[in-house]
């Protein structure tokens, strides 16, 4: 980096997501939007709220959205709603964010982990097919960074076994299979609002999907304390709820998800081009889009193999330029489900994953000269490593 005559250096960090690039712009609208609930006084289940989940039922392609206060409760509900208990065993990838598999322990139902598909980091049917058992009530493939999970082996496995599919799209909005949008495909579809998702609020939120209309019933009463009516309990629930507020800005955001998913579609191809134009491509695991859809890239996620992950990432970081690992740990060496009995060398390919990923900015607003810098920054530091190593 140079210094330029103001003193600040000439090249700006690359922050591996910047929300207020995004923002900024809408501003007005979002003030406006939350000057309308403000004046109403309608802060849950204000016309916002319905408004929102008619468009995102739209866009999965599921007849029944139903706001929720996160992502993480989306799941817990799903699970509710479809009677998951102790005894029960849910089967989960290890290769998630925690809250796939915390439903599941909360509710005293039994995650069994299951290993990856190396190339698109997503459950592993041939795998998830040798775990099922007589005690297998559901399968939670989760839409990782974006892309959907194989839906057509794991959906025909759970039609064989009477088995429930619920979909982790809390990456994936705006993601198809086949055609056919996430959140559609399986029994019940949970979406995030958590402001790093591709529609992201100003705080919590998340959504649940789903075609069925006694279970579109069902996560409606177990979101309301399991009343209905009012102040009869028929099931004890939980009290979540999509914040009307929060609904109004995503319904504002979500004019220009689109456009939004039409940028990372086009940063993730120019990462492709760049890589590969500097040779990299070989060095460095890319990311696959081998599964029939829309991938949506919530993460560009590349393997930097040969145990050098975590020096690479440092080394990006002196040189400006934003990184993260999703995820350092899989769940089934986590210290909280040491009770299960998880053993390294149980998941090969998701330990493995665990130690090689790692994700670079992608986010819509990303320009291309920040992604020149970015390509050009990896380059730099692991030729400088084989340098070094030679
Ligand atoms: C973000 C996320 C969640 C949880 O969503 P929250 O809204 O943060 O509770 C669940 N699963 C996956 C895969 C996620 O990325």
């Amino acid at each position: 980096m140079s210094a330029n005559v103001t003193g600040k250096t000439a090249t700006n960090p690359v922050p591996l997501l910047d929300v207020g690039r995004g923002n900024r712009p809408l501003r007005e609208e979002f003030l406006d939007a939350m000057a309308a609930v403000i004046d109403s006084g309608r802060f849950l289940h204000g016309p916002e709220v319905k408004q929102l989940e008619d468009s995102v039922a739209a866009l999965s392609g599921a007849r029944h959205a139903i706001g929720c206060a996160s992502g993480s409760d989306a799941l817990l509900l799903a699970l509710m709603a479809l009677d998951i208990r102790c005894g029960d065993e849910v089967i989960v990838p290890s290769f998630t964010f925690f809250a796939t598999a915390s439903a599941v322990w909360r509710l005293g139902a039994k995650p069994v982990f299951v290993d990856i598909d190396p190339e698109t980091y997503n459950l592993d049917p041939l795998a998830v097919s040798r775990a099922i058992t007589p005690a297998t009530k559901a399968i939670i493939p989760v839409h990782l960074f974006g892309q959907s999970a194989d839906m057509d082996p794991l959906l025909a496995m759970a039609r064989h076994t009477g088995v429930a599919v619920i979909e982790d799209a809390a990456q994936a909005i705006g993601a198809s299979y086949k055609g056919q949008g996430v959140g559609s495909l399986g029994a019940i579809g949970c979406f995030s609002f958590y402001p790093t998702k591709n529609l992201g609020g100003f705080g919590d939120g998340g959504l649940l999907t789903t075609n069925d209309d006694r279970l579109a019933e069902r996560l409606r009463l177990f979101a309301a304390h399991g009343m209905n009516p009012r102040y009869y309990h028929q099931v004890v629930g939980i009290n979540s709820r999509l914040d009307t507020i929060q609904a109004a800005i995503l319904n504002v955001k979500l004019r220009h998800l689109e456009a939004w998913t039409a940028a990372r579609e086009a940063n993730a191809a120019r990462y492709f081009q760049l890589f590969s134009r500097a040779g990299l491509s070989d060095q460095l695991g890319l990311p696959s889009a081998a599964v029939p859809g829309r991938h949506v890239w919530n993460q560009f996620t590349v393997r930097v193999p040969g145990g050098q992950r975590d020096a690479v990432r440092t080394q990006l970081a002196q040189r400006g330029i934003g990184s993260e690992i999703y995820y350092p740990v899989p769940l089934h060496l986590q210290q909280c489900f040491a009770p299960l009995g998880g053993q390294m060398g149980d998941l090969p390919h998701t330990e493995r994953a665990a130690a090689e990923v790692l994700s670079l900015p992608i986010y819509p607003e990303l320009t291309v000269d920040e992604q020149h810098r970015v390509v050009e920054a990896l380059t730099d530091v692991l030729q400088v490593r084989r340098k070094a190593a030679a």
